[in-house]
């Protein structure tokens, strides 16, 4: 069993980068990714723990993206962090993100709600905010009941304090991570399997955009679910990855490896990963 999506307290998880090998590990997994969003921050510190534990570890990322009109995430597995390019460039999405928090904030402050960031982190190591921590801070200063409430009432689009975010485009995505020598997989493709998007067409579209890996095994796919994602790869000579999307705390009850429960990623995806990155 293997696991090719978690995610550390240098994105949006609870645990430090070093700690979730030894959870691999004491888990009997094979192989294990960190795929923070929009950072490699955590992953000099993880893959350090190679010496010490015998489950496989693999940098990754989690590339925010918009793709027709909705908020679409792509991994990139295999990656060169260390590539200056690829750093320069995931530096960059950064700095828009900071662009856009300080207009939430100003927004914030206009409508009288004043938030020290500093208080909220305490000297942690997050290196980046995104809007559920926002919302978070919110609802510590007793400005909303709920993360909902403070989307609805001010982060999300229809929200007093909403500020857009200039996504990275797929596109650009795929590039970045194929330029960094990684492979290039959609995550969690159910999150869009409900009728309002017509998977085949868009992963086709995908595939020429660069795309090469469908996330066909994960924590929230149901069995037809990724019986339809392994058939879509078979179709369009996709690739496909599994993982648990293991956030620690933050996301209670999914543990690494196993999601909630069932989820199981087989070993031979790991050659087949490998096979695409030695041909190319
Ligand atoms: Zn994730």
């Amino acid at each position: 069993m293997i696991d090719l999506h978690c995610h550390s307290n240098c994105s949006d998880g609870s645990d430090a980068p070093d700690i979730l090998p030894r959870l691999a590990y004491q888990a009997g997994l094979k192989a294990l990714a960190l795929t923070d969003h929009d950072t490699l921050d955590g992953l000099d510190v993880f893959m350090d723990q190679q010496r010490r534990v015998s489950t496989r570890l693999i940098p990754g990322i989690e590339l925010s993206c918009e793709f027709s009109g909705r908020e679409l995430h792509v991994l990139g597995l295999f990656v060169n962090h260390r590539d200056a390019l690829f750093r320069e460039r995931v530096h960059g999405l950064g700095l828009r993100r900071q662009r856009r928090n300080a207009q939430i904030f100003q927004n914030l402050s206009n409508l009288e709600i004043n938030i020290a960031q500093e208080d909220f982190f305490n000297g942690g190591q997050l290196s980046l905010i995104t809007r559920a921590h926002i919302a978070d801070m919110l609802l510590n200063a007793g400005h909303a009941a709920t993360r909902l409430e403070a989307f609805q009432k001010y982060l999300g689009e229809e929200g007093l304090a909403y500020a857009p975010f200039e996504f990275l485009s797929p596109k650009d995505a795929f590039k970045w991570i194929r330029e960094a020598g990684g492979l290039p997989a959609i995550a969690h493709p159910g999150r869009f399997y409900d009728g309002r998007f017509v998977w085949e067409t868009a992963m086709a579209d995908l595939y020429n955009m660069g795309a090469r890996a469908i996330e066909t095994y994960y924590t929230d796919h149901s069995e037809t679910e990724t019986a339809y994602f392994l058939a879509l790869c078979d179709k369009l000579s996709m690739i496909p990855t599994g993982g648990s999307d293991y956030h620690g705390s933050c996301k209670p009850g999914c543990k690494i490896g196993v999601g909630y429960g069932s989820l199981s990623v087989p070993d031979w995806v790991i050659d087949r990963c490998q096979d695409f990155l030695f041909r190319f």
